[in-house]
């Protein structure tokens, strides 16, 4: 073997004095090929941006643009349903991807709620929406709690099925009346969560986000690509921003205050990349349940420990996609249904590796797809499901 002068040198200096085992430092961009032999590349090194090597692995595929059985969509964010062309235009890419029930998590209370319950109605497509109401929690102070309970309890009884998407400003950035930041566990809130369980509907909440996006903006951070291409997703700035597990903190502590109200917390709680300790939360709170949209990067990467994952804790997980791109769905179809190997995700900011199908039991994918939200939101429409 030929070592080069600098390497052999080294070695005898450490054959002389022995010194503590040390890692090798390795030069940047440069790629070991030998044990603390590095080389650079001849060529200019393209970016992360320009790599898109083609997949030369052949391998059974299967494409899945129908979901096997009915879904109901939690996470849903479709345009406003008031208009007949846009309700029918939403209902055709349903039929497509079969989803049967999509709930519209934007949220909307009042007006903007029973103008779309009527919309939905004049279009002659009730049974395939459901609406969530939203709660406007902004300068809350004292007094708050009742009156944001009593409007919740009057869009209930306007037609919405459930609380929800409670937004991820939740607690990051929404400030009380006194100008401090509103604590997801502010006891003010209190009856809001508590009228929720007396009326037997769902609250929906999406706290924080990918804990990466507290972390250092390096090139170790696994979303450094996605945080460079969007300002709003950075936390670092600890003036600004509560840090990550502050956040968890509140967000426990709240579902462990309301052991009576159903809770989904979105994104599978930004825990799908160590889904042991969403399963300690599932352990600790019967009243927990969590939405897989927009993480499904995570669980792709994982195929067989979210598979064991989603067999253990099949009661408490639900399908939701965010996000209303239709021609999205089919990658969550594949990952959820086929054994299928070494795929493409729909957005190369959020994952530098490939998906890996998961292949859930019927079982288990009927209670992600629809029997968990049938018994979890009793008002939602309820025909065009199996037995
Ligand atoms: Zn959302």
């Amino acid at each position: 073997m030929r070592l080069s002068r600098r390497f052999a040198l080294a070695a005898a200096l450490v054959a002389a004095a022995p010194l503590p085992a040390q890692e090798p430092i390795k030069p940047a961009g440069q790629a070991e090929v030998r044990p603390n032999q590095f080389r650079t590349p001849e060529f200019p090194a393209p970016s992360i941006l320009d790599y898109l090597p083609r997949n030369t692995l052949v391998v059974p595929t299967h494409m899945v643009p129908r979901a096997k059985f009915p879904v109901v969509d939690l996470h849903g964010h479709p345009p406003t349903l008031v208009l007949p062309e846009i309700i029918n235009g939403v209902v055709r890419s349903l039929d497509s991807l079969n989803v049967r029930v999509m709930i519209n998590a934007s949220g909307s209370s009042g007006t903007r709620l029973t103008q779309q319950i009527a919309g939905v109605q004049a279009a002659g497509q009730a049974e395939r929406f459901g609406f969530f109401t939203t709660l406007n929690l902004r300068d809350v102070g004292p007094g708050s709690g009742a009156m944001i309970a009593a409007q919740l309890e009057t869009d209930i009884k306007a037609g919405a099925v459930g609380v929800g998407e409670i937004g991820k400003q939740f607690g990051v950035s929404i400030k009380k009346r006194d100008g401090t930041r509103l604590q997801i566990d502010d006891p003010e809130l209190d009856p809001v969560w508590e009228m929720a369980a007396k009326l037997k509907i769902p609250v929906f909440i999406h706290v924080a986000d990918p804990a990466e996006f507290w972390s250092p903006l390096d090139f170790h951070n696994e979303r450094w690509l996605e945080l460079a291409l969007f300002p709003d997703r950075r936390y670092q700035d600890r003036s600004r921003y509560p840090d990550f597990e502050t956040l968890m903190g509140e967000r426990d502590r709240l579902f462990a205050r309301h052991p009576k109200t159903t809770f989904v917390i979105a994104h599978l709680g930004w825990h799908a990349q160590d889904l042991a300790r969403l399963g300690k939360l599932f352990d600790r709170f019967p009243n927990l349940h969590s939405e897989i949209g927009a993480v499904l990067y995570d669980l792709g990467r994982q195929p067989r420990a979210a598979h064991a994952f989603f067999v253990k804790y099949q009661d408490r997980l639900l399908f939701g996609k965010d996000a209303f791109y239709p021609e999205e769905y089919p990658y969550y179809w594949r990952v959820l249904e086929t054994e299928d190997e070494y795929f493409d995700y729909y957005r190369g900011y959020h994952a530098f590796w490939k998906m890996y199908g998961m292949g859930l039991p019927d079982t288990v994918l009927q209670k992600l797809y629809f029997r968990n939200a049938l018994r979890i939101i009793p008002g939602m429409p309820r025909t065009g499901f199996p037995k």
